[in-house]
């Protein structure tokens, strides 16, 4: 059996790895021209029952335990006033429920785990069927590769995905602003704690998250057309500032403070998401994991199925017929990840309504509760 995976992300990475420790070889073909071509971003908290799950199904359970930040479960929670609803400060021995790890870090770990598995610089343009069976992948740089199973791990606008449905991600009407502050004073650091900070009113957050540099990503998160974004001056900071600045007029000033402390410009990015639940009759030699196949709402569970995604397809394929194996796995993820989706989508309207806070505050307080 051979397997070409398009895309080198937590899902095409962790289906990798999972067949390769059960004796079953892949290449995967990424478009990143190396493992350095790009900031990998910020951190993601990973949850025993799916991305730990993954983690040890990939028999890396030792390098996720050296990568976690348990710390990284403390969490603010606050309105637009800087009023502080919610502080969790978590003991240092908390047990690894959703502990964060830098994206960078995982990446590194499922890199190091498969030395030789990675065709860097090679853009997946599309496939064409052979008259034996299998796919011919066809690249960008003019090359093309055969294989008996063409797994799409290429995220939001994956190219494979078309191969098996017409479903396209639609932009959700949310766009980002993100900076970083690199090396926040200590009264700040205290302040944003060692895990998430979040502000939320009439429809928009304010939010920072502490990586393992000790740098924080800040994120403001606007509800703004698609095209927003390219009316935002990028390549001036001081006028990006001023466009927050009248987006969150009215919020507490230690939070447009945030702005002022990112330090080295701002970057945009648009939130697309594709509708919940899709699925698709079963194409042979192809399917899809992670965001290429449910594209849902960042509230921490992206990555998690993506992985274990990955891991359960491997399981599915180290253990018999091809096309057996691609109907089972889907057959399972489509219902797994479609009550995730309905969740998160939840969630994320919950964030984003006029009383976010207010609604986030007795979400968590139930949860406690229970
Ligand atoms: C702001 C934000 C915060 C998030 N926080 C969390 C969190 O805390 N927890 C969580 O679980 N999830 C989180 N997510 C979701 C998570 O980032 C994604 O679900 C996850 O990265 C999906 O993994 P993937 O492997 O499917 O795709 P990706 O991570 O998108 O990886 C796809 C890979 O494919 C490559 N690629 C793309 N096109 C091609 C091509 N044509 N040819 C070759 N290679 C290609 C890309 O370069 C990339 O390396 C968050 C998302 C956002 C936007």
């Amino acid at each position: 059996m051979s397997i070409g995976i398009i895309g080198g992300g937590p899902g095409g990475l962790t289906l990798a790895r999972v067949l390769r420790v059960n004796g079953v070889d892949a290449v995967v073909y990424e478009r990143d021209a190396s493992r350095a071509a790009r900031s990998q971003g910020g951190s993601l908290d990973l949850h025993p029952e799916t991305g730990q799950r993954a983690l040890r199904l990939a028999g890396l359970e030792a390098e996720f335990l050296a990568m976690a930040r348990p710390e990284g479960q403390d969490q603010r929670l606050l309105d637009q006033t800087g009023t502080v609803l919610l502080r969790q400060d978590v003991p240092d021995d908390v047990p690894m429920l959703r502990p964060e790890v830098d994206r960078a870090d995982l990446r590194d770990v499922l890199l190091d785990s498969l030395p030789g598995a990675v065709v860097w610089g090679r853009e997946f343009e599309q496939a064409t069927p052979l008259p034996d069976g299998g796919w011919r992948a066809h690249f960008a740089d003019g090359g093309t590769a055969d294989h008996d199973l063409i797994v799409g791990a290429d995220g939001v606008w994956s190219r494979v995905r078309p191969l098996v449905t017409e479903a396209r991600p639609r932009h959700s009407g949310v766009n980002y602003v993100e900076g970083v502050i690199p090396d926040p004073d200590p009264s700040l650091a205290a302040r944003l704690g060692r895990g998430s900070y979040m502000a939320l009113g009439e429809g928009q957050i304010v939010s920072t998250q502490r990586v393992r540099d000790g740098s924080y990503r800040v994120s403001f998160t606007v509800q703004t057309p698609e095209d927003w974004l390219s009316t935002v001056p990028f390549d001036d900071p001081a006028k990006v500032r001023a466009v927050l600045m009248d987006l969150f007029a009215g919020w507490a000033p230690e939070l447009l403070a945030l702005a002022d402390a990112c330090v080295g410009g701002f970057e945009g990015r648009s939130l697309h998401l594709l509708p919940v639940g899709v699925t698709w009759a079963s194409v042979p030699g192809v399917t899809l994991v992670g965001d290429a196949a449910h594209l849902m709402p960042p509230v921490g569970e992206g990555a998690n199925h993506a992985m274990l995604d990955g891991a359960e397809l491997a399981l599915a394929l180290a253990g018999g017929d091809q096309d057996e194996a691609v109907k089972q796995y889907e057959t399972a993820m489509f219902e797994r990840t479609a009550a995730v989706a309905r969740r998160t989508t939840k969630i994320f309207e919950m964030l984003l309504a006029p009383d976010g806070a207010q609604r986030l505050l007795a979400f968590f307080t139930g949860h406690a509760e229970k």
